[in-house]
């Protein structure tokens, strides 16, 4: 049978890193198996319903190189694909659930419930809509037919599960094994609402059935639903799906899960792409196969040393032994690491072509040849694409202010004859023979040739990092070299 999986998220906002993971597992599961991933919008909670958290879905998704093969915009045959276009769907099961005895209409208003909450509250007690009193509510079960067709024709109604108690249902979890539960312990839930519309338990069970599904990958969150919704398969006798349901993503530090907040404090993202004024991993300057691979580490793991997975190795490795029960730690120092990994182990070529907007300025005065020379100085600088620019700014030009312990030194230690000699010799002095004739002056001077290198690379960047310094000046050439050492002795003798 081909695998059919789905994921299956509600456009309550935007996609958290958490969900991403659960999109990237079912894909990963959809094609190791040469299956197929649906993307469904459950968008049934229109309490909750968020304006653009849908396109965002299909961005992000479409940004990781994850798509769905079915979707409300890549079509397919199991389609509407999204709840709010499939209320035919769920009135039809409905109406079939309800004939067959194993749900009724409930008539109780909400002011009803709240008092009976009120007074089980009162005594301690958590009300509970369920065998032991539907007897004694307003539903299709103690209302004349008279009664209830005037109910449904004013429209204030739910439907409502009719559990049997006390039996044993038995559900099963890849990941977690067998778990068994006393359907006592469970309520009456409600299928469909009084605005018509299903909740999330039913139009789950009910989509998962007609979109085919094999395997259902979701987060644990949903696994005290399970019971119910094997409840719900049951009533329709239909098999149920395999169930996996992940782990949490837990903070970087401390208890809990990993929050919108965490991200605004630690400032790191927790979202793929921007949303409002909070950045995404992609503004950052995350490469999508990075956070495919961070995303992939935080729950699963192959049991090797492994770390750097490309899109084909993570779909031939997933597998389900690999998974962990316990969550998963956010780690976003391991983020950067792998941003730097995969930046340094790109192609000169493609980190040029990728990053051709921060060498703009580089551009027309370096010839292809160089510019792709300056690129690989600046790669192992580098952990976002981005920081391109400043890595490169010493070819561009000179320092505009100077780290002042080094500038110190260099007034103390740097003989001014040496700005003499450069007036002297760099305009004809060739840049393979610079570094043996300035240490041919340094033994002259009694100079240390450390010095004059420290004094080069002010002169040059401004501070004591970047690259090698023969290596810059092979580049931008002695004349601007002389230059720049002209200003540094302006600065000095300032
Ligand atoms: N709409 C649910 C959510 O966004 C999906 C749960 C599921 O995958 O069954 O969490």
């Amino acid at each position: 049978m081909t695998e059919r999986l789905r994921f299956a998220p509600s456009p309550t906002g935007p996609l958290h890193i958490g969900g991403l993971r659960t999109a990237l597992y079912n894909y990963l599961y959809a094609k190791k198996h040469q299956g197929q991933v649906v993307l469904r919008i459950e968008d049934t909670d229109q309490t909750r319903y968020v304006a653009g958290a849908e396109d965002y879905i299909f961005n992000a998704l479409e940004w990781m190189e994850i798509p769905p093969d079915e979707s409300p915009k890549h079509g397919g045959n199991y389609g509407p694909y999204r709840q709010s276009e499939r209320k035919e769907v769920y009135h039809e099961h409905i109406k079939h659930l309800v004939a067959s005895g194993k749900a009724y209409y409930a008539f109780d208003t909400p002011d009803e419930l709240e008092v009976l909450r009120a007074a089980a509250t009162a005594k301690g007690e958590v009300f509970t809509y369920n065998a032991a009193v539907r007897e004694r509510l307003k539903n299709s079960l103690n209302c004349t037919e008279e009664e209830t067709q005037q109910y449904l024709d004013s429209g204030n109604y739910v439907v409502r599960l009719k559990v049997s108690p006390n039996t044993m249902v038995t559900v099963k979890d890849l990941l977690r094994g067998t778990i068994t539960i006393n359907s006592s312990t469970l309520d009456d839930k409600v299928l469909m609402k009084a605005d018509g519309l299903p909740t999330y338990h039913f139009a789950n069970v009910v989509d998962d059935h007609l979109m085919a599904i094999t395997t259902v990958i979701r987060g644990e969150e949903w696994l005290p639903s399970l019971a119910l919704h094997q409840l719900l398969y049951d009533a329709f006798g239909w098999e149920s799906p395999k169930f996996i349901h992940l782990p949490l993503i837990l903070k970087s530090e401390g208890k809990g899960k990993l929050s919108k907040r965490d991200g605004i404090q630690g400032g790191y993202p927790v979202f793929p792409l921007d949303w409002d004024e909070m950045k995404g991993f992609k503004e950052n300057g995350f490469f999508p196969e990075v956070l495919r691979n961070f995303l992939l580490l935080i729950g699963w793991n192959g049991g090797t040393e492994q770390e750097i997975y490309t899109l084909e190795e993570m779909i031939a490795a997933f597998d389900v032994s690999g998974l962990q029960k316990g969550g998963g730690r956010f780690d976003y120092k391991k983020a950067l690491w792998m941003n730097a990994q995969y930046l340094q182990q790109l192609p000169l070529q493609s980190l040029r072509t990728a990053g051709a907007v921060y060498l703009k300025a580089l551009e027309g005065r370096y010839s292809e040849e160089a510019l792709l020379q300056i690129v690989a100085l600046a790669q192992p600088r580098i952990t976002f694409i981005q920081e391109l620019t400043a890595a490169t700014y010493c070819f561009h030009s000179g320092p505009t202010e100077y780290d002042e312990k080094p500038l110190r030194k260099i007034k103390d230690r740097l003989p001014t004859s040496f700005f003499d000699w450069c007036e002297a010799h760099l305009p004809n002095t060739d840049v393979a023979n610079l570094k043996a004739a300035l240490q041919t002056w340094c033994e002259a001077e009694g100079c240390g040739f450390g010095v004059v290198m420290q004094g080069l690379r002010l002169a040059l960047v401004g501070s004591l990092t970047g690259p090698d310094v023969m290596a810059i000046i092979a580049l931008v050439g002695t004349e601007e070299l002389l230059k720049r050492i002209r200003t540094l002795k302006e600065v000095i003798n300032n």
